[in-house]
């Protein structure tokens, strides 16, 4: 037997033991140090909830101990007893996690009763339906929670018993109705579990914390989790609380309340209450609660109370508060309080304005809104109450945030012809591709059979703002037929649905979309997490509008400019085709001749887009499969162009077919093959940085970065030809122009050897796209199929293209930092992956001490939050 302590009295505690008690626990604690009125309890621990899942699922006989323990001492406070006597202690059981985790699981109540406590209570209260009406809801939340049992089928029951009797509402059921109840629910019970209800208290109690502890791993808390970022080794503890009751007449009641408005930020107290009602009422909606003010006049006193008891918890916690109270024949409890969940924009309207009533620092106030849901200012999102009704038809990876509605079409080009009636469409493809970037940025939304959290359509979307719900492998669809199914239903193009990109829902549907304000707030609460923040934010940009977008949304520089993207427009895509497919020098000499042209344009408009920000140029780097013609047509008028003929070009294009091209011919090993890629591009970015500076003033220094490189001799080969072509045309312009050359870190050989690599690169940029892939071994474009096999066995606890791997990733990382800054010690250094906006990846990059992150334009002021908040939590 051990020693530890794994059960703590309300009294034991205080608010700085949430990793121990969790959330509502250490708060019940901290209230009651704090002299609030709470009906004492006690707080089984997040420690036992782990050893419980680690013993295989059972409570050890310690921990019972130590409940049992905590039981006598709660008897005493409360002068009430557990189990059989003339006063019986009553109990409401609680998970309660580290962090807040709504919905995880349904609370119990009034535990403790059976035939004979019921009968006490009765007598005590003198209200023989009171107690009736607690001791069957009691057997109702055991058998659903604790055993599993639908709740259907007692409220099946009960209906039943309202028609024998011809009502319609539960509270026109007598005492008598409540009795025949009990044993119908008990009966039933034994039915479903082969075994009569647990008339012991004792019993009851363990198997309702053992329900909690089961509950931390049901499959609705591993998805939540996931998606939240909650470790799965956290835990959750369970607090058991004396109850008290709202429903023992007219001077009792309960309700819930914010000390702000919750939707808005207002600073006024939001809330509401029942007279003569248990919490469950307020929740289900049977009665409509009445507005808190309404309390000044039905118990003046209780309302001050609560009043100036709300302001204290607020002043304590120094952040807005959700309560939940009970008043007892006139006497007024505290049931909880946490720090209120709230929209985006009452968060930054309480961070602002708690700075300026002087309660809270600037520091205090960045680590009061959450990076993410900057993001639900930016985009459009689904009206509250439609959404609220809607019922999704399948679920896919949330690849791009936001709210789309619209008609489905199948393809770019109807979808593009479609937008330009003036029709708002979705765009539903197997996968997206190069060639579907105009149906693309048609698109309101776009939606994905196949494809992970990296694949085209997911980072495309991303670029553009574009909601996007990839890999959603639930649906299947016939392009030829134009037909897509999902949930036994067919949807034709031309019928609406609407996509939830933050949550990866598909609705078979029109939902009405809204377009959020951004207020003052959001100007200067970012304003303060600039001055904080010591890593910088830039953005991933291929265009000079998205490049304008970034800027708008404080990007400080591009951190990855993809330029195979800018050649996805239909009338660049054949000279693409024709340089890739070119056998001799000639023919991708003469290809090259018109991109040369069009990509000087790109970056002159992007240069100048930037203001004289910093912009990163990376090489080309296609995946093959990307950009091949497999379309006959397609295939006959590039044949037709280049002067060969169709089978040669075929022959061609079947000799390109790689079987992995992922790792295939990408990157530097493009220009190993070609230098006069690298020759062309070169040029593309001296010469327009060149003219750009001299129109503009501005003091443009190109980064030039090349891809995929694993060996120090690749790179010093690409580089000795950027630096002749450069040098060539910097002396043929009679101009100045410094320019640097560096490399991306996304093979696991170039973390592995980046002692070497800094020879030759004066920056380093972490590609953890292709670094995660390559490393975990797993196609970024086909991770999505399996991955949730593997939540499902907690073998992963999230998506490693999504939220970096510390441990493993990471690891290449912090060695390739180290290594790169040994050769070079001011190396620059800064990541492109889509890591770079997500929170916990950017407070990564802050500790390991990178310069810069560098994502998606909408994803800009999130990453510059996340940043404040690093600075804030770990100071460097
Ligand atoms: C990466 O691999 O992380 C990266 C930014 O490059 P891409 O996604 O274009 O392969
Ligand atoms: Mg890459």
């Amino acid at each position: 037997m051990t020693n530890k302590k794994y059960v703590y009295l309300f009294t034991e505690g205080n608010a700085k033991m949430r990793n121990l008690l969790g959330g509502k626990g250490a708060n019940l604690a901290e209230m009651t140090n704090l002299g609030i009125p709470v009906p004492q309890g006690f707080t089984v621990s997040t420690e036992a909830c782990i050893k419980y899942h680690d013993d295989g699922k059972s409570i050890s006989k310690d921990i019972i101990l130590q409940i049992n323990d905590a039981l006598t001492e709660l008897e005493k406070i409360t002068g009430k007893s557990f189990g059989i006597s003339d006063n019986p202690l009553l109990l409401s059981v609680r998970s309660g996690a580290r962090v807040s985790m709504p919905g995880m699981m349904d609370t119990i109540l009034n535990l403790g009763l059976n035939d004979i406590t019921v009968e006490k209570i009765a007598k005590l209260t003198n209200n023989i339906r009171f107690a009736y009406d607690s001791y069957r809801r009691f057997i109702q939340m055991f058998s659903d929670v604790v055993m599993g049992i639908e709740k259907r089928k007692f409220e099946d029951l009960i209906d039943r018993v309202k028609e024998e009797k011809g009502v319609k509402i539960d509270t026109e059921l007598d005492e008598n109705d409540l009795r025949k109840l009990v044993i119908q629910f008990k009966e039933l019970y034994i039915k479903e579990i082969g075994n009569p209800f647990p008339e012991d208290p004792r019993q009851q109690l363990i198997e309702a914390v053992s329900a909690v502890f089961r509950s931390w791993n049901n499959p609705r808390a591993i998805v939540y989790r996931r998606l939240n970022d909650i470790p799965g080794e956290w835990g959750t503890g369970v607090n058991v609380q004396s109850m008290v009751f709202g429903n023992m007449g007219n001077t009792s009641g309960t309700g819930v309340a914010f000390t702000r408005n919750p939707a808005t930020g207002e600073n006024k107290i939001f809330g509401e209450y029942l007279i003569n009602a248990q919490g469950e009422d307020v929740v289900a909606g049977i009665r409509t609660p009445q507005p808190i003010t309404k309390l000044k006049e039905d118990s003046p006193k209780c309302y001050d109370e609560f009043i100036n008891i709300a302001h204290k918890l607020e002043n304590h916690y120094k952040d807005i508060q959700d309560m939940e109270f009970t008043i007892e024949q006139g006497k007024l409890y505290f049931l909880q309080t946490r720090n209120g969940k709230r929209t985006a924009q009452a968060a930054l309207k309480i961070a602002v304005d708690m700075v300026n009533e002087g309660s809270i620092t600037k520091e205090e106030a960045i680590l009061k809104v959450e990076p993410r849901q900057l993001e639900t200012l930016l985009h459009p999102a689904f009206d509250l109450d439609e959404i609220k009704r809607a019922a999704a038809i399948a679920k896919g990876l949330p690849a791009s945030p936001g709210a789309a509605c619209g008609k489905i079409y199948f393809t770019a080009e109807e979808a593009k012809k479609h937008h330009e009636k003036g029709e708002k469409v979705i765009l539903v493809r197997l996968e997206t591709s190069p060639e579907d970037i105009e149906g693309m940025i048609a698109a309101e939304g776009i939606l994905t059979v196949r494809g992970g959290m990296t694949s085209h359509a997911a980072v495309v979307a991303r670029g553009m703002g574009t909601c996007c719900v990839a890999g959603c492998g639930k649906i299947s669809i016939n392009e030829e037929k134009k037909l897509l199914k999902a949930d036994g239903k067919s949807y034709n193009e031309g019928d609406y649905v609407s996509l939830d990109g933050s949550t990866g829902n598909v609705y078979g549907e029109a939902i009405k979309t809204t377009v959020p304000t951004i207020s003052g707030n959001f100007e200067i609460f970012m304003k303060w997490a600039d001055q904080i923040k010591k890593l910088q934010v830039r953005t991933n940009a291929d265009t000079p509008s998205e490049a304008k977008e970034a800027i708008k949304f404080g990007a400080k520089g591009i951190g990855l400019c993809r330029t195979e993207h800018m050649f996805f427009e239909a009338d660049r895509i054949p000279a693409v085709r024709e340089m890739i497919v070119a056998s001799t020098a000639e023919q991708r000499k003469k290809a090259l001749d018109k991109l040369l042209p069009m990509q000087k344009k790109d970056f002159i408009g992007i240069y100048e887009a930037m203001e004289g920000n910093p912009v990163t140029i990376r090489f080309l780097d296609p995946p093959l499969h990307e950009f091949l013609p497999s379309e006959e047509e397609d295939i006959r008028a590039l044949a037709k162009e280049m002067g060969i003929s169709f089978e040669e070009l075929k022959t061609t294009i079947a000799s390109l077919h790689e079987f992995n091209p992922m790792m295939g011919h990408r990157g530097c090993r493009l220009t190993v093959s070609y230098p006069e890629i690298a020759e062309m591009q070169t040029t593309a970015i001296i010469e327009a940085a060149i003219e750009v500076n001299k129109k503009k003033g501005f003091n443009i220094v190109p980064e030039i970065m090349i891809p995929l490189v694993a060996e120090i001799k690749e790179l010093k080969f690409v580089k000795d030809i950027v630096v002749k072509t450069a040098n060539q045309v910097i002396e043929k312009s009679e101009e100045k122009l410094k320019y640097s050359v560096g490399t991306m870190i996304e093979i696991p050989r170039a973390a592995l050897t980046a002692d070497e690599i800094a020879k030759e690169a004066e920056f380093f940029s972490f590609g953890t796209n292709d670094l995660t892939q390559m490393t975990f071994g797993f196609s970024r474009d086909d991770a999505g199929k399996f991955l949730n096999d593997y939540y499902e066995n907690k073998i992963y606890e999230f998506d490693p293209f999504e939220k970096l791997d510390q441990v493993g990733v990471g690891k290449l990382v912090k060695m390739a930092v180290e290594l790169g800054r040994k050769t070079r010690p001011d190396i620059h250094l800064g990541i492109c992956g889509e890591h770079g906006g997500d929170p916990s990846s950017v407070e990564f990059c802050h500790a390991t001490g990178l310069d810069y992150v560098s994502c998606s334009p909408f994803r800009v002021p999130l990453a510059r939050l996340a940043s404040a908040q690093a600075q804030v939590k770990n100071p460097r």
